[in-house]
């Protein structure tokens, strides 16, 4: 396979764990088509890019066709025999023929002209539409997905009045597609994005060829083309019921799941999250991977992934205080993808291959980055111990789940562990010696309150006792002053009061 990625085990030496390290390391002509015309390749062309996998696909396809109809030959020249011999009736002989004649020429119309076929109107009518109108989702994101595609629509055509006489062509081409499409639909999803892929192919060439527009201005017009298309075509050939992605898309996601544990020091990724800026950079990269999935058109769908990377790149570079280089970008490319497990990511792959404009795909950023994610998600699927630098057992506890490697780095934590777990780990510790203190205080408390009361207890007691001891006994207050003032006669024989006298000590 083309994405044969050179996973390497790493050295368990300590003196190359941190530095030297290299988990994840795709040589940067893999990228490219395996046929070496320097486009960029893809796993769904089988490591080609667009425009080789389509020549091998024709080819293949002819070769098939030629087959096939060697086959029918032989057969029909054998039961011509048969027949000839047993009744020799020359009238059912000629319908035979005549019969295989006719099958012969719809085979070469229908599949060696495609192209032509789509610039003809066909003689079916909308007998489909019916079909196609009962497919459609819930009745809510209907009515959005059709004010989008109005709206689509009129700048569509604000976009090719700028283009005089062409842009009527341009529209009329476009209308001429949607119609031939809606008469396909019970064609297989890669027969359908071959008809998409000979619209895109045609369209250019018109735009450069017939109506002479200058090259500045072709690009934009198929963007502006695909927007339209794709706006319209997107809810019947996106994860379409006849394909097996919304399987995978299912595998990847519960694949992501069962990594969880992976830490960025197990893919070599350079990036510290515990500087802000870092982990702000990653946060836009997760969520531009996962908006991915809510844009309809191709092109749209690529620019978050382009956006994606640069956030990659970015976050990389303010790590490394130097500019990333390839090698570092697809290890982080998987760790955000890991992080993100973005929705229907295998879906959303497989309708930018079918359906984007190919040149886009074929060179340029978008192309590089695509093809980028492509690997990644080949490598998140072939993901081992050897990669991460661990061994079978480890690799085995953590993908089952009995150990995570987080537990065990959480006393010692290594410089570039991620920010959020050693937080984590810091909070858990403060809240434990939070916990003990305040238990310490409550049973002070308690303490304190148990005191109180048996202080109080105690006052209470002991004033009691002496009042029980020494009741209060109050006489009549006249009588008795009265009675010691009368007997004090001898009061000259009494001596002088004490005079307050102060002590040292
Ligand atoms: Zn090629």
């Amino acid at each position: 396979m083309f994405l044969s990625l050179t996973l390497f085990s790493l050295n368990r030496k300590k003196m190359n764990l941190k530095s030297e390290r290299r988990g994840i390391h795709v040589d940067q002509s893999e990228l490219l088509c395996k046929k070496g015309c320097g486009y960029y390749g893809n796993p769904a062309w089988q490591g080609f890019c667009s425009k080789c996998w389509r020549e091998e696909y024709h080819k293949a396809r002819q070769k098939q066709i030629q087959e096939d109809w060697e086959l029918a030959e032989r057969l029909q020249r054998e039961e011509e025999e048969a027949y000839a011999s047993s009744q020799s009736t020359q009238g059912a002989q000629s319908l035979t023929f005549s019969k295989f004649e006719e099958k012969k020429t719809n085979e070469k119309t229908r599949k060696v002209t495609t192209v032509k076929k789509f610039f003809t109107a066909s003689s079916r009518t909308g007998a489909k539409k019916e079909i196609q109108e009962a497919k459609a989702p819930s009745p809510s994101i209907n009515r959005q997905a059709s004010i989008e595609t109005d709206r689509v629509s009129k700048e569509f055509i604000e976009f090719l009045k700028t283009y005089h006489k062409p842009g009527q062509d341009i529209y009329k081409q476009c209308k001429l597609f949607l119609d031939t499409m809606n008469h396909k639909r019970d064609l297989s999803i890669e027969e359908q994005s071959e008809c998409a892929q000979d619209f895109y192919q045609n369209v250019a060439e018109k735009l450069q060829t017939r109506w002479k527009v200058p090259p500045e201005k072709v690009e934009k017009a198929m963007d502006q083309i695909e927007k339209y298309i794709m706006t319209r075509q997107y809810k019947y050939v996106f994860c379409p019921e006849t394909t097996d992605d919304e399987k995978k898309d299912l595998a990847v996601q519960k694949r992501i799941r069962a990594l969880h544990w992976v830490t960025p020091q197990m893919l070599c990724v350079p990036v510290n999250e515990e500087i802000p800026e870092v982990s702000d950079m990653v946060v836009k990269a997760i969520t531009d991977i996962i908006e991915m999935d809510s844009k309809r058109v191709p092109r749209d769908k690529l620019a978050c992934i382009t956006k994606c990377s640069k956030h990659i790149f970015n976050a990389i570079k303010i790590t490394k205080n130097e500019p990333a280089s390839a090698d570092d970008f697809l290890p982080t490319l998987i760790y955000i993808v890991l992080k993100g497990n973005p929705p229907r990511l295998q879906s959303n792959i497989q309708y930018i291959t079918r359906f984007c404009n190919p040149s886009r795909l074929m060179t340029g950023e978008d192309g590089y980055y695509f093809t980028n994610l492509c690997c990644a998600v080949a490598f998140i699927e072939k993901l081992d111990a050897q990669s991460l630098n661990l061994s079978q057992e480890d690799f085995d506890r953590f993908m089952t789940g009995q150990t995570s490697p987080k537990k065990q780095e959480s006393d010692s934590f290594s410089p570039d562990v991620c920010l959020g777990v050693k937080q984590m780990y810091k909070n858990l510790d403060l809240l434990s010696q939070l916990n003990e203190r305040q238990e310490r205080i409550v049973n002070e408390a308690k303490k304190l309150e148990e005191d109180l009361i048996d202080w109080t207890d105690g006052i209470t007691k002991e004033v009691q006792d002496i009042v029980e001891k020494y009741p209060l006994d109050i006489k009549p207050k006249n009588q008795a002053l009265a009675a010691i003032d009368s007997e004090n006669v001898e009061n000259d024989k009494l001596p002088p009061p004490l005079q307050p006298q102060v002590y040292a000590g």
